[in-house]
């Protein structure tokens, strides 16, 4: 593979990650947090010093622009999320590149502790020689998806630095709120204006994903019976022992994330709130089957209607949300980007693989709105956390992966 995009991956990857852009699922304005703007506003210049057509930062926070088509063909976008995850440390990145990997263990600066080891890490292990991008060990580093963004952003320069290579009309969206599930907005399809498109939001590479969970949220709410606790006796209900009860007769030795993987799904208590007179619950319901979902639902119902019946003075009510569905159901239908993504791949010498990932992205939304959307491998790795790293080659191999991408969908004369 040539090292022709190595130092402009590395040079923006690090530029993007030292910007704050953390979501906030706590917050309802769009984008959840005013410093998404900086990146945001960052790539409208960028784009714009590059070439790009139609450069607009839309009213809901999503940067849009175009490639101009060099052929006829579908019309392709390419989507990365600008918002790092709200689960730990965003703030204050300091991102440091180690230029050809030893092979050995890697350190932090700013947390002794803190050791990245291949033995624990066989993918990193193979990494050896290339060149690996962390943070300094205080945070995470937000390859997820500043990857994806530093990719479609080189491939970008790259084309319209070419503009004889041939292309169909690219579309390209950067998207807020990815992480906290708000980054598609009923809108972006009409707006998006793409045939099929691509999330650069994958791990190893050869990930060529299709499968993603199907997703609903629980909200539980328990309304006792309040009364001063001198004077409670045969009155008081009391909510958190209801809401005790209830979390208690949900499974725990199954059916949770922390007992299931592959294929399994789960119910997930990620949140309990309140006191003696109001409690609430917030849950995530997870699987890869419509009828396993509605399961978990129906579970959780069940469940809450029990503990009702055990106690009617109180109010216990379960409102259930959907939030996203596996994009497989309509990828299966017509697999062509699939297959697209898939050919790209092995043009490359890289063997692709498909493996559904227990999550969600941007593109399970967007496919589900009429916009098939399968996800790309950018390289990222242990994401979410102070150990994130990324190999910049892994990045090239996207970029590579990509470019090539865009030359097949372009209608041959
Ligand atoms: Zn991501």
């Amino acid at each position: 593979m040539s090292r022709k995009f190595d130092q402009e991956l590395q040079d923006r990857l690090v530029r993007y990650a030292a910007i704050d852009s953390q979501s906030d699922e706590n917050s309802s304005t769009t984008p959840s947090t005013d410093c998404q703007f900086d990146m945001l506003n960052l790539l409208v210049d960028e784009l714009r010093d590059i070439g790009a057509a139609d450069v607009q930062l839309t009213d809901y926070g999503v940067v849009l622009a175009t490639i101009p088509g060099t052929r006829p063909g579908p019309t392709v976008g390419f989507l990365a999320h600008v918002d790092t995850a709200p689960q730990f440390n965003a703030s204050g990145v300091k991102p440091r590149v180690i230029q050809g990997y030893n092979g050995g263990d890697i350190s932090f600066p700013d947390n002794p502790d803190l050791v990245l080891s291949p033995d624990a890490n066989p993918y990193l292990a193979s990494k050896q020689g290339e060149d690996i991008i962390t943070a300094s060990g205080l945070t995470l580093l937000g390859g997820d998806d500043k990857a994806g963004v530093a990719i479609i952003m080189t491939m970008a320069r790259h084309l319209l630095d070419n503009p004889d290579l041939p292309r169909p009309t690219l579309r390209i969206a950067f998207t807020p709120d990815e992480e906290i599930g708000r980054g598609v907005g009923p809108q972006l399809p009409r707006h998006l204006q793409a045939d099929f498109a691509y999330t650069l939001d994958g791990g190893e590479v050869g990930e060529i994903i299709y499968e993603s969970f199907s997703a609903d949220r629980a909200v539980v709410r328990i309304k006792g019976v309040s009364i001063h606790p001198g004077q409670a006796k045969e009155k008081m209900v009391n909510a958190a022992h209801l809401a005790a009860k209830i979390v208690q007769t949900l499974p725990q030795a199954t059916m949770t994330p922390e007992t299931t993987d592959g294929r399994e799904g789960f119910l997930h208590v990620t949140d309990m709130n309140g006191g003696s007179s109001e409690m609430e619950l917030k849950l995530i319901l997870r699987d890869f089957e419509r009828e396993g979902l509605e399961d978990k639902g129906d579970l959780l119902r069940q469940v809450c209607a029990a503990v009702q019946a055990g106690e009617p003075r109180a109010e216990i009510s379960v409102e259930i949300t959907p939030q996203y569905r596996n994009m497989r159901y309509w990828l299966e239908e017509d697999m062509t980007p699939v297959e697209l993504a898939r050919d790209a791949c092995r043009a490359h010498g890289i063997e692709p693989v498909s493996t559904p990932i227990r999550g969600g992205t941007d593109g399970s939304r967007l496919t589900e709105l009429g916009v098939p959307t399968p996800n790309i491998f950018t390289g990222m790795q242990e994401i979410h956390g102070p150990l994130e790293w990324i190999s910049v080659q892994d990045m090239a191999r996207a970029t590579e992966v990509c470019l090539t991408l865009a030359q097949m969908a372009a209608k041959q004369d």
